[in-house]
């Protein structure tokens, strides 16, 4: 079986964290508002960072996009114009409509159904045939009762697993990660995992927080080759999933670039 990398990138603003919005406790209720279509100056710079990284190198890419992004002109005309300068690298997945943090709230089957009509809507406005059915639960909280929803709205792929200990909480009450897995499965949606190093995060933000980030260094950059999802899929092979985020290219006055190998 032979085995490849995918590399996919989530586009959240700060105003999306979980920390400011979607979130019943985690969030500072003042930002909740979504009519924000401001982009913050770290996603300008972010943006800025990613057309750079994008330039210096040939790496095919997964941008997990939330919709409320396209509120804002300034961001849909950018994405459009990389989606048509790199149509063949770039591909794009449901990040959700906006950031809620489903799995943390009670069990809510009519509005996250809604949601994903409404953001599968707008993502197809916008980016046409780069679209792929493939789904990035906001802030990596995913339930087992999310998974027949996804398949209801046309969902083959969900990449929202981070199977570490430290973040089995996300599952909601009396969920675990192996439970979601297992809907996916009854629901036929591949699930496919963070990566993990000793059952701890290594993607996402542990690329930024102190000990993971140096065993995710280590890790990333002995990584297998990196492939499209489209072709790992076909390949029916081991995927190793890596991620970050939009604005992480903010770091370094945008010169910031992920460890791959
Ligand atoms: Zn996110």
């Amino acid at each position: 079986m032979s085995s490849s990398t995918w590399i996919s990138i989530d586009f959240d603003d700060h105003r999306h964290l979980p920390k400011y919005s979607g979130h019943p406790t985690r969030s500072n209720q003042q930002h909740i508002t979504s009519a924000n279509k401001e982009l913050s100056e770290d996603f300008q710079k972010g943006m800025k960072g990613l057309e750079n990284w994008l330039n210096s190198n040939d790496y095919p890419v997964t941008f997990f996009i939330i919709a409320d992004l396209f509120e804002n002109t300034t961001f849909s005309n950018w994405l459009q114009r990389l989606i048509k300068q790199f149509p063949q690298r770039i591909t794009i997945g449901n990040h959700g409509l906006n950031h809620r943090s489903w799995s943390a709230w009670p069990k809510d089957v009519e509005g996250f159904d809604n949601a994903l009509v409404e953001s599968n809507r707008i993502l197809q406005q916008y980016c046409g045939t780069s679209i792929r059915p493939w789904f990035r639960a906001p802030a990596g909280y995913i339930a087992p009762w999310m998974a027949p929803v996804l398949a209801k709205n046309g969902f083959k792929v969900d990449s929202s697993v981070n199977p570490s200990w430290l973040v089995k909480r996300k599952t909601g009450k009396v969920n675990s990660w192996s439970k979601v897995e297992q809907s996916m499965k009854d629901n036929e949606i591949v699930e496919i995992r963070w990566k993990t190093k000793w059952s701890l995060p290594i993607t996402g933000p542990a690329l930024h927080i102190p000990i993971l980030k140096t065993i995710a260094n280590g890790s990333w950059k002995s990584s297998p080759m990196i492939d499209s999802l489209d072709n790992s899929l076909k390949i029916n092979g081991q995927i190793t999933a890596l991620y970050w985020h939009l604005l992480d290219h903010s770091r370094k006055q945008s010169t910031w670039s992920p460890p791959l190998p």
